[in-house]
């Protein structure tokens, strides 16, 4: 099918040729050029309005065409597809080289909101799929697409998905499961994973190409500093430390922090045996192949800075000067996770708790709430979602401890401008992606309906409205206890 498009191109993506590749511009150090191996027979399961009206697509994209090229079974012209080669650490240890084991990097679709590079993830091997098979399973499909989009909706950066298209193609995991390829995007893939690959290998004139890349094209007020790389350390603290405040404060644990999934821009990227947490608990483990907890929801924060760490060994050598003093300059770049992240997560407690004001008993009245939260395993979406209403009263077994943490709440809140209820509805959400209802629409698109995947997708775009569906925003039914998500995807 390949190269066999008839000659004149009238629908809404092929306007946006000649599809631009900057990554590809680095040159074959940094990919492997191929094909797609594309799902037989594909239909689509999902697309993402808002995803497509983000490239600029009209209403009637997703058509046959779309389909074929959105299931690797097709390329538009101009379209380059590449799987890149980075390294990382995975669990806290060097795991060598790693790189797009099953994602192929399609180009570039400039819409309205800036540029976006296309990839397609589970379209078949690559020279660095190592023992996978190239593969994506529906299952986990799904959750990538709804999940993608909902961290969106709640405005935390993340990578986008437009679509996913499947087939009956087996695929064995577990248990036998079926092929699906979604089509994610970001202004770039780019991980802490690709600097710590050129790094590591010595090959500094690419490591010095990637960072250069990367500050021309995503941070280019770095290209200013006395040393553009400590710039770009700086930058990436920054942008990880805010990023995983928000995770925080909504309760979602990624599941895999290794390195080789941390975006360079300070994006959600590659999302797993990810949860958010229904039950408050601090040391909630949402991976079931992280035996000892490493990702646990508390844990987070200071794998971010690890993370940084690594990130700063590789950028090393771009830092003129003795080791010795560049490597304290470096620590200092990264330095600026600290003074970010603590803050960053403070003032979303604070907001939360719908305070605009700063007081000094704020930060004990949060670390009680949480304390209250996590002693009762109390739901975490709901709590917060109740805040100042009688219902979250309904929340505790122990009455007289929430009531007496509620009076100094109330308190607190007579320090602040009135509108409070409004103020917490509007930054707690009403719906996350809970597993149980990824659950009930991966079970039902198994059977070939796709229109819970729907359903969901248009509730979880606007999660701090009240769903028409009450069931969306309540407590997990009882065998939402019995879901094991694993790194199996
Ligand atoms: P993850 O921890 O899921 O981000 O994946 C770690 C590495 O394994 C990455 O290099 C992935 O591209 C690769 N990988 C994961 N699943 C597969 C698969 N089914 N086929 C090929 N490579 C995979
Ligand atoms: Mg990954």
């Amino acid at each position: 099918m390949q190269g066999a498009w008839p000659a004149t191109y009238t629908d809404a993506m092929t306007s946006h040729l000649p599809w631009p590749n900057r990554f590809a511009a680095l040159g074959p150090a940094f990919y492997t050029e191929l094909q797609p191996q594309g799902l037989p027979q594909p239909h689509w399961v999902a697309t993402s309005p808002a995803c497509a009206a983000l490239l600029g697509l009209a209403p009637d994209w997703a058509d046959d065409e779309a389909l074929q090229v959105f299931s690797g079974n097709a390329l538009w012209p101009g379209m380059r597809p590449l799987a890149s080669v980075y390294s990382g650490h995975q669990f806290g240890v060097w795991a060598g080289q790693l790189g797009d084991g099953r994602a192929h990097w399609l180009g570039e679709l400039h819409g309205t909101a800036g540029g976006f590079e296309l990839q397609l993830k589970g379209a078949g091997r690559t020279p660095y799929s190592r023992m996978g098979d190239g593969r994506a399973v529906l299952r986990s499909s799904i959750r990538e697409f709804l999940c993608s989009e909902a961290m969106a909706a709640l405005g935390i950066p993340t990578t986008r998905a437009l679509c996913i298209t499947a087939s009956a193609l087996p695929v064995r995991r577990e248990m036998m499961e079926t092929a699906a390829i979604v089509t994610r995007l970001a202004p770039s893939f780019v991980r802490f994973g690709h600097f710590e690959h050129f790094s590591h290998n010595g090959r500094h004139a690419e490591l010095r190409a990637l960072a250069d890349f990367l500050i021309r094209h995503h941070a280019p007020e770095c290209a200013d500093a006395a040393v553009p790389s400590l710039a770009l350390a700086e930058k990436v603290a920054r942008q990880t430390a805010e990023l995983i405040a928000a995770w925080q404060a909504v309760g979602f644990c990624h599941g895999v922090m290794n390195t080789d999934n941390m975006s360079m821009l300070g994006l959600t990227l590659d999302y797993g045996p990810f949860g958010f947490m229904d039950s408050f608990n601090p040391g909630h483990i949402c991976n079931h192949s992280d035996e000892r907890g490493r990702y646990a929801y508390a844990n987070q924060p200071n794998v971010g800075f690890w993370n940084l760490h690594a990130l700063a060994q590789a950028l090393l050598p771009l830092v003129p000067g003795e080791p010795e003093a560049a490597s304290e300059k470096m620590l200092a770049a990264i330095g600026i996770y600290r003074e970010v992240y603590a803050p960053a997560e403070a003032a979303r407690w604070r907001a939360k708790l719908g305070l605009t004001t700063e007081r000094a008993e704020d930060a004990e009245l949060i670390n009680d709430w949480l304390g209250l939260l996590a002693g009762e395993r109390v739901d975490f979406t709901l709590a917060h979602r109740r805040l100042g209403t009688p219902a979250a009263r309904d929340l505790f077994i122990d009455r007289a401890a929430y009531d007496a943490w509620s009076a100094r709440h109330q308190t607190r809140l007579g320090f602040e401008p009135a509108g409070a209820l409004e103020r917490m509805r509007a930054v707690n959400p009403a719906v996350v992606l809970r597993n149980h209802l990824a659950e009930n629409a991966i079970r039902a698109a198994q059977q070939g309906d796709f229109s819970e995947v729907e359903r969901l997708l248009r509730v979880l775009s606007t999660p701090f409205a009240e769903p028409e569906n009450p069931q969306d925003a309540a407590l997990p039914p009882d065998w939402a206890q019995e879901l094991e998500v694993s790194c199996s995807s």
